[in-house]
């Protein structure tokens, strides 16, 4: 335990769950971390989750930020995508501004992060996947059609589709696993094995208290710079 700290650098990750208000992502989250769906709705400000996992022996770490879908701070969104290392971009199958927004988000984190690596939009390899939540409501609602979102992904090998149902709990384990193989991350973080084995769970990151990871009472009020997480 006394060098988990040093271990963890090597093998840490960084996961970015963005898309509108009210779209499933922290649902989407609950299913990967507990299995679970709750019908009620309790508004995101910003949620962190750490998983700690030890995989034959090396220490792995994955961060999951679960964001707010109003963002009223541009240069927060902009943070959360230069350190996101995988994205799961959501937005609802029966609703289609929800859609706009998640091509905007695509844009953008191809924007930032191609002038990160300095490469073009193009060859920017980013583990992404997007995903149209709230499969299990009746066809006559839907507003998105299956190959616009697929035409989203199309070009680039590491961007995936998904259609999916947090509540129904269908296609979500198969999405996380087809984002950690495009990430090259050990398949026991995949939701079917990763139960079994994380040693820690749900605890907030370094310089962040569990008032600001907890922070949905607080609100926006918190006041941790995300800067010093960097
Ligand atoms: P977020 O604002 O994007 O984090 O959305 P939430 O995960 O909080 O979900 C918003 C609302 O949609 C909640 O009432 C959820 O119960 C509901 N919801 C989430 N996922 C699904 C789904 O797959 N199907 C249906 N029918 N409702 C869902
Ligand atoms: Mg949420």
């Amino acid at each position: 335990p006394e060098n988990i700290g040093k271990e963890l650098t090597k093998n840490s990750y960084r996961m970015v769950v963005l898309g509108a208000s009210r779209v499933g992502k922290s649902s989407i989250v609950s299913r990967f971390l507990n299995g679970r769906f709750e019908d009620q709705y309790t508004p995101t400000i910003e949620d962190f989750h750490r998983k700690v996992y030890n995989i034959r022996g090396d220490m792995y770490q994955l961060d999951i930020l679960d964001t707010s879908g109003n963002h009223p701070f541009p240069a927060m969104r902009r943070l959360s995508i230069l350190t996101g290392d995988v994205f799961i971009l959501v937005f609802s199958l029966d609703n289609r501004e929800s859609f706009d927004e998640v091509k905007r988000l695509q844009k953008q984190i191809l924007e930032v992060k191609s002038c990160l690596k300095n490469k073009t939009k193009e060859s920017a390899d980013l583990p992404m996947v997007i995903c149209g939540n709230k499969n299990d409501h009746s066809e006559i609602f839907r507003k998105v059609r299956s190959d616009e979102g697929e035409n989203l992904v199309s070009s680039d090998e590491n961007c995936a589709y998904f259609e999916v149902s947090a509540k129904k709990n269908t296609n979500v384990d198969e999405m996380f696993y087809v984002l950690f193989s495009m990430a090259k991350l050990p398949h026991e973080m995949s939701p079917a094995l990763h139960r079994k084995i994380s040693i820690q769970y749900d605890s907030p990151p370094m310089g962040m208290t569990i008032e600001c990871a907890r922070g949905r009472a607080l609100g926006l009020m918190c006041h941790t710079d995300p800067g010093q997480r960097l």
